[in-house]
Formats: C-alpha cells, structure tokens, sequence
C-alpha cells in the first residue's frame, strides 16, 4: 500500500443498509498516523486448561492509544481499517509485535506457549499473507507451532476456494488455525467440514447464559461434542463465572479465555502471571 494514495479521496463505504456513504477523510488519516506513528499496541488475554487452569496460550488484541480521544477499541476501529484497507499494514504490525513479544517472553525463560493472532477478511485475502507470515516467524525466529491465526467464519466463506488454497499455505508452514466467535452467527457447519482448523472458540454469546439457560447449554454441549467429533480442540470465549466454568469442566470444553481468569492486559504483566502457572 503506498501511504501517499490514502488521503486523496473520500472512499466509498456501505451502511448496513447498503447505501454508499462518504467517509470521512480524517479518521483515514489519523488511523494512517496512528499505525506509522506508534499509537498501537497489543494486549493479551491468557487462555487457560479447563482442567488444571494453567495458561496454554494468549490472544494478542490490538489497542489505539489515540492522542487526543484516549484509549479506542478495536470495534471502533477495526471496521474502519478494514473498509479501507487500512487492516493490511495493521494486520502486519500486529503480526510482527505478537511474534517479536512470544519470542522475547521465550528468551525470557518463560515455557513457550500459543500466540493468538486476529487475522481479517481483507489480510486473508491478500496473496501474500502467508509470506508475510513466514516473513514475521523467520524476522523474529519464532518456531511456527507457537503462533494460532484466528480466523471468523465470514473470512473462509467469503471465497472459500482461495480461503481453503490459503488455510493449506498456513497448515504448510506449520502454524495452527482458530474458527473465533463460532456461533455467533448463521450456521457454521459447513465452514467446519469444509477447511482445515485446528480449534473452535466458541463465541461468548454461547457462554453469556450457560449454565442457568436450557437451551444455552444444549447448544453449548453440541458445540462442544461437534469439535470433538471433527477432532478439533475447543475453547469458550467469555467466560466470566465459576458456574460457567463448572459446566464446561462437565462438558469436557478443553479451554476457557475471558475475565474469570484475567482481561486482557498489557504485556509487563505477563511474566507474573506465567509463573503463576495457573489461574
Ligand atoms: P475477539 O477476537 O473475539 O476477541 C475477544 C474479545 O472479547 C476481546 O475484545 C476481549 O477483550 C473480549 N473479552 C474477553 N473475555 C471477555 C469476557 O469474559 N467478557 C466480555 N464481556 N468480553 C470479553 P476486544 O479486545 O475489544 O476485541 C474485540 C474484537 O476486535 C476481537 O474479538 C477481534 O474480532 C477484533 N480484534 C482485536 N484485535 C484485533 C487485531 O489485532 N486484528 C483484527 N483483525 N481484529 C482484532
Ligand atoms: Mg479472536
Ligand atoms: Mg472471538
Ligand atoms: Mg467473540
């Protein structure tokens, strides 16, 4: 992307309702300002064993530390980056600082464990994603075992033939490949059978109303059995309570992210909760 071509016009975006709308030039600009200048950086949530409650790995999530508005989340942003492409270089950068960060926590000393990256529709789409994934394990030497791409179902479904030629790339390469926010939205069976992942996360709104709620957890047990039949590890996102984590121990849910082991946090906290060891 050459950064002298994105402020030159109001791009053309759609509503939810389709219609074109004009965006607005500065918000391009100050996202363009806010990767080049060092406004980003990465938090990570830690992923735990459900059944010892150790840390096996940690989701990387991107923050925007804006000069004037304060902290913005990604939601607030994300979309914008990816509406103007702006989510490839920041897609990069992402990229790059998990695997620089997993490879420093490693020369640390710390036990090697997982690096979650989000990884968007457009960044998937672009045929050199995988060589920039390559690129960032050989820059920083971080083994490819150690970093999980998480990819939502619309990214696969979007050109499945390309998305399936792409997920073969990556598995080549040996990194692991993450279905994220499974359940969140329309049927995803077929996304399951059809690619090559390696993990479900199943989306917090399946979690939200375990285990008070009957059919929560009848969804919840099927999605879990349905991982483990297709031989695919699973993890509940969002996972706030006890209750809830004493229902997925008795569903046999392999792993749990969310704030009933910690938020995600900035990483000069990870050290102490790796030797901490569990949560
Ligand atoms: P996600 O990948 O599903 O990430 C999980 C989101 O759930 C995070 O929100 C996390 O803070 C939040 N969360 C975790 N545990 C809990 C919990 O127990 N309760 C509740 N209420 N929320 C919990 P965050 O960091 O605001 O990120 C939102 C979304 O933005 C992410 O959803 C992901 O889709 C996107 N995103 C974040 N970082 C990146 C990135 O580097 N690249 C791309 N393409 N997307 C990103
Ligand atoms: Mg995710
Ligand atoms: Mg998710
Ligand atoms: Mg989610």
């Amino acid at each position: 992307y050459r950064a002298k071509e994105l402020g030159r016009n109001t791009l053309q975006h759609h509503d939810g309702g389709g219609t074109p709308v004009g965006m607005p030039l500065g918000e391009q600009e100050e996202l363009h300002q806010a990767i080049t200048g060092h406004q980003l950086f990465l938090q990570y949530q830690p992923q735990v064993d459900v059944a010892t409650g150790r840390i096996t790995g940690l989701e990387a999530l991107v923050r925007w530390n804006h000069p004037a508005k304060g902290r913005v989340p990604p939601v607030n942003f994300i979309p914008l980056a990816e509406e103007t492409g702006l989510i490839v270089p920041l897609g990069l950068w992402v990229l790059n600082e998990a695997c620089r960060q997993a490879r420093h926590w490693q020369e640390m000393g710390l036990a090697p464990l997982t690096i979650a990256v989000n990884v968007s529709a457009k960044q998937f789409a672009d045929p050199d994603f995988a060589t920039h994934v390559a690129e960032a394990l050989e820059r920083h030497r971080l083994q490819s075992r150690w970093l999980e791409l998480e990819v939502t179902e619309s990214v696969v479904m979007q050109n499945a033939e390309r998305a399936l030629a792409m997920m073969e790339t990556l598995r080549g390469l040996g990194v692991r490949l993450s279905i994220d926010d499974f359940g969140s939205g329309y049927s995803s069976l077929a996304a399951l059978k059809t690619f090559p992942f390696d993990r479900l996360k199943m989306d917090r709104s399946l979690v939200e109303a375990l285990p008070g709620d009957k059919t929560a957890v009848a969804i919840a047990s099927a999605v879990i059995s349905l991982a483990q039949t297709l031989k695919l590890s699973v993890l509940a996102e969002g996972v706030e309570t006890d209750a809830q984590m004493d229902f997925l121990r008795q569903a046999h849910c392999e792993e749990a992210q969310g704030f009933r082991f910690s938020k995600p946090v900035s990483p000069e906290e990870i050290p102490a909760l790796l030797r901490a060891r569990s949560l």
